[in-house]
């Protein structure tokens, strides 16, 4: 069974805190809500190519909202939602340990968001099935580096898994 990729969208593919903005061949503005989201592009066909080793699921405030717009913009197939019942708060990511750790189960689990505090990696450390958290930086969101390292973590899995 391939590894879950738990995706956060603000700080990961929606930008925000850069100097400048990304040139326009980088991003487009979408209006969700009343609020302007600067949604990378590089972040979305970063995904693409992680979905060929990971089973993506959307863990963000967002919710049903990021099925509604991403796809669309980032040229995506949807993704399952992991819904948090109003619990979102936006500059933090402890509200997410519940109900991901209910979605994850025993699967290994890689999760990028930009918010993990201390209790994110002390849940981390205690699961049994192999954890990865990977930190964003907002301004950059989902970056090569980051990306790479995630390919590299399933493939060793995959090998580990003995296929
Ligand atoms: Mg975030």
């Amino acid at each position: 069974m391939r590894p879950i990729l738990a995706v956060d969208v603000d700080g990961v593919i929606s930008l925000f805190g850069f100097d400048s903005p990304p040139p326009s061949t980088e991003a487009r503005y979408e209006l969700v809500d009343g609020m302007l989201h600067c949604i990378s592009l590089r972040a979305g066909k970063r995904l693409e190519r992680l979905a060929e080793h990971f089973d993506l699921v959307w863990a963000t405030g967002w919710e049903e909202k990021a099925n509604f717009y991403l796809p669309t913009v980032l040229g995506m197939a949807e993704l399952p939602v992991i819904t948090f019942d109003g619990a979102a708060r936006f500059g933090s990511a402890h509200w997410k340990l519940g109900p991901l750790d209910q979605y994850s189960g025993d699967r290994a689990l890689a999760w990028i968001d930009d918010n993990f505090d201390e209790s994110c990696y002390r849940w981390a450390r205690e699961r049994e099935a192999p954890t990865l958290l990977v930190p964003t930086d907002p301004a950059e969101g989902l970056q090569e580096v980051e990306t790479e390292a995630l390919v590299a973590w399933g493939l060793s899995l995959a090998a580990e898994a003995g296929d």
